[in-house]
Order: structure tokens, then C-alpha cells, then sequence
């Protein structure tokens, strides 16, 4: 092996390091998250310690990974057992972290992983080209961290905290607009990207003014949208769910009390017959609480069964449709705004769209942030609302939506589409392993989690699906 070969290996295996310890580290934050959101504690303070006899746990204690291997699984104080889901945590993001990084960018060109894994690399991420897309990198990992603490929260409490799946979003909408902005400046060698495309993700071509607008009037409509809620003019919806709750426990209650009343009554050899037979046909007004639930917390998403069951799923749309008005209203009046302002028309001729003047970079990288937040969470609302009027259940939850939302804004609304189809391939995956594995998980699952590895399925298939595309229908077939 040549000496540059050699050193260069040795420059991507400190970077891998890096990296892992970039995602150990992430890891180690989303284990805390995972313990303490769903617990309504806050983050940053107190610091760690240890959840047995609370003492402080030291900085070395704190290392990902290796503090757990160091400690043996075990507190120092009070050698009460310490969960090896912290260490597996930490340990699967880094590895999840790596596994990108070595996607992104060893496996291009003369690595001994071979030819066969370059399909796997996207057009933007060529080999030593990490000077010119880390930006995007650190967006992709942190969109992945974000989504890995989602489904772990998610699959604890069947909620997805609504400020994790702000994360990706606000992230994606600094970091790529300025990054487009860095390199659209005078003299800059620009990004690499996919054919066809301005942007590592979809973006809107600088010409077209009418999804810029379009882009604009949505994320709008959304703030109005939110302010109409804070003010009270639109409801929030499942506002009154905790209330039918307590209302449905309380009669389910009474009515097992009427029942052992009645039972004791049964018991008595003076009892009136014709009493004891009003009384035991009463039920519980709900068929879905089960004399068996556990009793409720006071978060109503810790019963999934009595969720379901709340009878006004479809009324509530209703008020989500309200709430999505002035969205759809303002995406119109943006896109007749652009087209009419912008001057944009197609030249038949030449296949292709024109404006007055082409938008700056930032900004069509901008609207793609905003396209990919409205249609990544549009399409799971869509089906919600629509699922929902159907059954007359709730159908997808509003965590499902921001979810997805986060999503296309980091990765583009391409990805999202394609993340939110692909779970229902991971969900039916799933649900066949719990057949194989004789029903040993048979715990009922929400949607979050099957939405995040589609996701991150996608990411790492998209290159390969498009090959595979492209040697199916012979013509080249590039996304974003
Ligand atoms: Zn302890």
C-alpha cells in the first residue's frame, strides 16, 4: 500500500472516531431527554445523578459509553444496577452516525469496500469533498439524533414532544439558506448537487417566483394559524379529551360499583329479583375500558385504548381544518403573488421556466426548507384528517405530522413523501417479525417510530433506488 493511501485511511478512521464521539455524545443528550421530557423535568438542570441514591455522577461517570463499561453497569455510590439502554443508546447513534459518514464519503472512489457500495453514495457527496457539504452532513446527523430520541420518547409514552421535532426543522432553515448564501457569493466554487437540481435537497428553481410565494403564504398562513389559536378564535382540538375521560372513567366506575352492589345484593336471600336485573345489564359506556386498565396518569396519551375511544374524532377535525384555512388560503395567494410579481412564464420552446429576475439562492433554498416542513407534515394531515372523517377515530397522530414536517424541512418534501410511504412497509415488516417471533413483542406500537427508520431507510436507500430506477426505465432518474 502506498504511503498516501496509508495516511489517507488513517485520516478517515480519526474522522470516523470523531464522529462516533460526536454521536455517543448526541446519544448521551437523548438518553437524558428520553428520561426526563416525558417526566416534565427539565434538561439542562439538575445535573445527571444517579436515580437510586441521587448523587451527582462525576465527569468520568458521564462518558458515553465507555463510563457505563468503566462502572460495570453499576452506580459507584450505591452499586444499584444502571440500565444498559444508556450505553446501547449512546452506542447505536454513534454507529448510525458513522455508518453516513462512511456512506457519505469513504466509500466513493478506491476503497476496499469496493465498487459495489458507491450506488449507496448521493451525487453531492463525493469523496474529500466534505469541505464543500459539511454543513449539510451536520444538518442529516442532527436530523437523525433528533428522530432517534423521538422514537424513543414515543415508543416510552405514545407522544412525541413537539420541541424535538422543532430541532431538525429550525436547524435546516439557518444552516442551508446561509450556506447558500456562502457559496452563491462572488468568486465561490458553489455546492456539489444533484443533476437538475440547485440544492442537496429539492428546492424550487431560482425562476420560479410561484412556489417561492407559494412557500412564503404557507409558512404565514401557519403563524396565523397559531396566533388564531393562542387568541382562542380557533379551538385547539382534543381540548375537551381529558375531561371526556374522567367523565367515561367515572361512569365506568359506577357502573362496577352498581355491579358488585348488585352482586352483594345477589348474596342476600331478601333481595328484590327485578332490581338485581336492572342493574347488572349496566355497562361501561365505553367498550374500550376494560376493567382491567391500568389506572389513568395525567397524561391522557398513557391510554392509547380509551384515546381511541373518545367518540368526537370527527368534530375535531373540523377544528384542524379551521386551523389549516389561512395555510391553504395564503399558499394560493402567494402562488398567483409569484407568478403575477415575478414575471414567471414557460417558454415552450425551450422546455423551461423564466422570471424577470432569478431569486437568490438562499431564498429558493429557503422555500425548499418551507416546501419540505408544508408538504412533509401536509401529507400526514391530509390522512389524518381524511382517516379520521372516515373511522371516526383519530387516525395518525399531531405528533406524526410534526414529525414529518421536521423532516422534509431537513430533507426535502422528496424525502419526506417517500419516508412517510416507505412506514407503512416498516410497519407491516414489523407486525410479520412479531408473527415469526410467536407474538414476543405484541405491544402495540405508535406510528412515530416506523415513520423514523423509514426515514432514515430512505436516506440511505434513495441512491439505490434511483439506480435501480434508472436501469429499470433506461433514463436517468436523479433526486434531490
Ligand atoms: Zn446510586
Amino acid at each position: 500500500m502506498p504511503q498516501y493511501q496509508f495516511l489517507q485511511w488513517c485520516l478517515y478512521a480519526l474522522w470516523a472516531l470523531l464522529v462516533f464521539a460526536y454521536g455517543a455524545c448526541l446519544g448521551s443528550l437523548i438518553n437524558v431527554i428520553a428520561y426526563r421530557m416525558p417526566k416534565g423535568i427539565s434538561i439542562v438542570t439538575p445535573p445527571s445523578r444517579c436515580p437510586a441514591c441521587s448523587t451527582k455522577l462525576s465527569w468520568r461517570d458521564n462518558i458515553p459509553v465507555l463510563g457505563w463499561i468503566a462502572l460495570r453497569g453499576r452506580c459507584r455510590y450505591c452499586k444499584t444496577r444502571i440500565s444498559p439502554e444508556y450505553p446501547i443508546v449512546e452506542a447505536a447513534v454513534g454507529f448510525l452516525f458513522v455508518v453516513f459518514y462512511v456512506i457519505w464519503y469513504v466509500v466513493p472512489g478506491t476503497s476496499p469496500l469496493g465498487g459495489a457500495l458507491n450506488v449507496l453514495t448521493p451525487y453531492w457527496a463525493v469523496m474529500n469533498d466534505a469541505s464543500r457539504t459539511w454543513p449539510e452532513f451536520v444538518v442529516l446527523l442532527i436530523l437523525v439524533a433528533s428522530l432517534f430520541a423521538m422514537t424513543l420518547v414515543d415508543a416510552k409514552t405514545f407522544t412525541i414532544p413537539i420541541q424535538l421535532t422543532w430541532v431538525p426543522a429550525i436547524v435546516a432553515a439557518v444552516v442551508y439558506p446561509l450556506h447558500a448564501a456562502w457559496v452563491s457569493r462572488p468568486g465561490s466554487f458553489g455546492v456539489r448537487t444533484t443533476p437538475g437540481w440547485n440544492w442537496m435537497i429539492a428546492c424550487p428553481d431560482v425562476t420560479r417566483w410561484d412556489w417561492i410565494g407559494l412557500s412564503l403564504g404557507g409558512m404565514l398562513g401557519i403563524g396565523i394559524g397559531l396566533l388564531l389559536l393562542r387568541t382562542g378564535l380557533v379551538g385547539r382540538s382534543f381540548a375537551d379529551y381529558a375531561e371526556w375521560e374522567a367523565k367515561a372513567k367515572a361512569s365506568a366506575q359506577t357502573a362496577d360499583a352498581v355491579g358488585t352492589a348488585a352482586a352483594a345484593q345477589q348474596d342476600q336471600p331478601n333481595a328484590d329479583a327485578a332490581q338485581i336485573t336492572t342493574s347488572t345489564p349496566t355497562t361501561p359506556p365505553s367498550n374500550s375500558a376494560p376493567p382491567s386498565s391500568p389506572p389513568s396518569s395525567a397524561d391522557p396519551n398513557a391510554n392509547p385504548e380509551m384515546w381511541m375511544a373518545y367518540p368526537h374524532a370527527r368534530r375535531e377535525m373540523v377544528r384542524e381544518l379551521a386551523f389549516l384555512a389561512p395555510c391553504v388560503l395564503l399558499m394560493l395567494v402567494g402562488w398567483y403573488a409569484g407568478r403575477h410579481f415575478g414575471g414567471v412564464s414557460y417558454d415552450p420552446i425551450f422546455g423551461a421556466y423564466s422570471a424577470k429576475a432569478a431569486a437568490p439562492l438562499w431564498l429558493a433554498v429557503l422555500s425548499g426548507v418551507f416546501l419540505g416542513y408544508l408538504i412533509g407534515g401536509g401529507v400526514v394531515w391530509f390522512v389524518r384528517i381524511f382517516g379520521s372523517f372516515a373511522f371516526g377515530k383519530e387516525a395518525m397522530g399531531l405528533g406524526d405530522v410534526h414529525m414529518m414536517a421536521g423532516v422534509g424541512a431537513a430533507l426535502g418534501w422528496i424525502m419526506a413523501t417517500l419516508g412517510f410511504f416507505g412506514a407503512a412497509f416498516v410497519g407491516i415488516a414489523w407486525a410479520l417479525l412479531g408473527r415469526l417471533a410467536g407474538g414476543g413483542f405484541k405491544r402495540m406500537l405508535p406510528y412515530g417510530p416506523f415513520l423514523a427508520v423509514a426515514t432514515v431507510l430512505v436516506v440511505v436507500c434513495k441512491p439505490a433506488v434511483e439506480w435501480g430506477l434508472s436501469h429499470l426505465t433506461g433514463q436517468p432518474i436523479r433526486l434531490p
